[in-house]
């Protein structure tokens, strides 16, 4: 097999997801159907790496040629402002989002309190978190991290940190990672855990 062909088998079984016999498949295809086909492909992923960037204040991707600094959910004049949503990833944000059940603001940590891995509070978004919750009059925080352990304590300590505001904290329902949800009887799920949060 020419190393051409090697090297973009691996590269694409590198992806998750994707086993070997797959990467296969997709590149013997993409050979197959041109280097226009290619073309696009490659363009699609170097616009990915450089023109993705992530909102000042929510931590959303934003894309650096359509949008200004600040993404649609910060600046948009139908979101209501008087809610807000903590993720722990930007992708997060659409699996919220795909279900219509929240209207408000998001706000991404890029991950969860780990004290064993040195990540603390400072380490993730939470003084901004603390910051924005007492400049936007926010009146509910709904905590959306992951079902792990990890993902239950930092949704505490959130709680600790907000109450002392006076904003209602809730956490959706079930225990739901919301980065592996994005079709439809997922987003359902979602929806339900969303509508049935409970109280932290
Ligand atoms: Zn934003």
């Amino acid at each position: 097999m020419p190393p051409e062909l090697v090297a973009a088998i691996e590269a694409i079984a590198a992806l998750p997801g994707i086993g070997r016999r797959s990467a296969m498949r997709i590149a013997f295809d993409l050979v197959r159907q041109g280097p226009l086909r290619v073309k696009n492909f490659t363009t699609a992923l170097t616009d990915l790496s450089e023109h993705i960037a992530t909102c000042s204040r929510c931590g959303a991707y934003v894309s650096r040629t359509h949008e200004r600094e600040q993404c649609s959910y910060c600046d948009g004049v139908r979101r209501s402002h008087d809610t807000l949503c903590i993720v722990e990833q930007s992708a997060d944000i659409y699996a919220v989002e795909n279900t219509g059940e929240h209207h408000g603001l998001y706000h991404v940590l890029g991950g969860v309190l780990s004290p064993l891995d040195g990540v603390g509070p400072d380490e993730l978004k939470i003084p901004q978190l603390v910051e924005r919750v007492r400049t936007l009059a926010i009146k509910e925080a709904i905590v959306a991290t992951n079902p792990s352990v990890e993902g239950n304590a930092t949704g505490h300590y959130i709680a600790d940190q907000l109450k002392p505001l006076g904003v209602r904290v809730t956490r959706i329902a079930t225990g739901l990672a919301l980065g592996q949800m994005l079709d439809y009887a997922e987003t359902q799920a979602i929806s339900q855990s969303l509508r049935q949060r409970v109280e932290l």
